[in-house]
């Protein structure tokens, strides 16, 4: 209309009209008060890190106690336990059915209305757990017990712990009201510890749209220490890809009494003793290499200096030996491993059987193949009778998470801080973990398992009396809070 001033003059009336408003009218009738209190704008979720670990080692025990040995799993009992913590908090959690019986749980910060998928920070934890032999432990696996300072139960250490630190920082994160500048997802996973079915392959095959990041925090690290002094942290980037291989031998059967040269079970026993002390060849990977020069730093004198000597010219293949005798972990980083763990033939004293199998586990190098390890056992068995099966549910090689990206400075400066300058080292784990199958999906992802821990305890894993101290366990939930803040709260 032809009366309109210019919204440049509208404004300008407006200021006008408010500096003068504000010049006779008290701020306190203008409902300002006199001495505001400075509003945070950006308030830190660091703030009171030990009133979240008492909590969230609540929910630890919690967790401990509601079963989810697999199989069968059963973690939809876990999951909505989960989901419940999440809605008080004012959180939507979504438990997705992967299985009658099997959910998984996610949740989302969101840092704006459209999410930036490749920006997002995934941090997950696995809610099954492998199955404890009570008779074993000198506690009740699935009560939670405290005892001299630590939480015993079957996951305390793998996976339940990071599943209870993953909950305080996306907790934390919300009560905070922080202003994040990547979403950030909680993800529990289920069937990790099969790798089944129901496990994060169907999960990403089924509901990827649900929780697709760039980044992602996982275990599969560690934090080891020796007393109460950390030596050095391990920051998962890579691993080793899990293959299960059966070995065949097949021979005529018959009666017992009349033996012959080939018989089944003869000829299968030499194949597995020569698998036995086969050694793969060595190689090196850019982040065993790494893994090794900076663990040599902080190695005795002995050790450090065949660790420095394990790719001289003149006495590296004495080095390989004596680091990998010195430690099976260190052996298994620097060659394709083989352990024969089944064996089976025959059904009754009296009878020669036709057929005798072992099963290999192989864990292959990221980038070997399968077809050459076994083109080598096989020149090494050189026998017809025998030959080799690859079995279905191999694991797939995934790409190794760059050592160059934000989250990783990150990761190594925050734990650098938290653990008295030990030194931080990418680490290539023997074990699988749910992060292969995100690196395939382009997730750059750490197994960073904050908790320090010694090496005594750590071996606790999958074994009887798993436990972890409370507080080792405070320290990860503050450690892992710190790296989520450092990485997805804006400054
Ligand atoms: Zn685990």
């Amino acid at each position: 209309m032809a009366l309109l001033i210019s919204n440049c003059g509208t404004r300008m009336l407006l200021r006008m009209a408010i500096i003068f408003f504000a010049a006779v009218v008290p701020l306190a009738a203008q409902g300002i008060p006199p001495n505001p209190t400075p509003v945070q704008a950006n308030p830190s979720p660091l703030t009171d890190t030990e009133a979240l670990s008492r909590e969230a080692l609540v929910w630890l025990a919690q967790l401990i106690q509601i079963n989810t040995t697999n199989p069968p799993g059963n973690e939809q009992a876990a999951a909505k336990y989960i989901a419940g913590i999440l809605e008080r908090e004012g959180i939507t959690p979504e438990v997705l059915e992967v299985a009658p019986g099997r959910s998984a749980v996610v949740a989302r910060l969101r840092s704006s209305a459209i999410s930036n998928p490749s920006r997002a920070l995934l941090l997950v934890a696995h809610m099954d757990v492998v199955g404890a032999e009570r008779a074993r432990w000198t506690v009740d696996p699935f009560g939670a017990v405290m005892k001299d300072g630590y939480m015993y139960g079957r996951g305390a250490l793998d996976d339940k712990s990071m599943l209870a630190a993953n909950l305080a920082a996306i907790i934390a994160l919300k009560r905070s009201n922080a202003r994040l500048n990547r979403d950030v997802i909680f993800l529990a996973t289920d069937d990790e510890e099969a790798g089944g079915d129901a496990s994060i392959r169907a999960l990403i095959a089924k509901n990827w749209d649900k929780f697709a990041a760039g980044y992602a925090l996982n275990e599969g690290g560690e934090v080891i220490s020796k007393g109460s002094k950390v030596q050095y942290v391990a920051v998962q980037a890579s691993e080793k890809v899990s293959v299960n291989v059966a070995v065949i031998a097949k021979g005529p059967s018959g009666h017992a009494s009349l033996p012959t040269k080939d018989n089944a079970v003869v000829h299968l026993a030499a194949a597995v003793a020569k698998i036995g002390s086969y050694s793969a060849p060595v190689h090196f990977t850019t982040v065993v290499r790494r893994y090794f020069e900076g663990l040599a730093a902080i190695s005795d004198d002995e050790v450090g200096k065949w660790m420095r000597s394990l790719e001289a010219p003149d006495r590296g293949e004495h080095a390989q030996r004596v680091i990998s005798d010195a430690n099976p972990q260190w052996g298994s980083m620097m060659r394709d491993s083989i352990a024969p763990t089944m064996l089976s033939a025959g059904v009754r004293a009296n009878v020669i059987p036709g057929e005798a199998r072992a099963m290999l586990n192989i864990r292959l190098l990221p980038g070997d193949t399968i077809d050459v390890l076994l083109g080598a056992l096989s020149k090494l068995v050189n026998d017809p009778h025998v030959r080799f099966e690859v079995q279905p549910n191999a694991g797939l090689a995934a790409p190794t998470s760059s050592l160059e990206t934000d989250l990783y400075a990150v990761i190594t400066k925050v734990a650098s801080q938290e653990f008295g300058g030990a030194p931080v080292l990418p680490y290539q784990s023997p074990w699988a973990t749910d992060s292969s199958q995100l690196r395939l999906h382009n997730v750059q992802a750490y197994g960073l398992w904050p908790f320090p821990v010694t090496d005594e305890d750590l071996a606790r894993m999958h074994g009887d009396d798993e436990r972890l101290s409370v507080a080792s366990f405070n320290k990860g939930v503050a450690v892992l809070l710190n790296i989520v803040t450092d990485f997805a709260v804006t400054k």
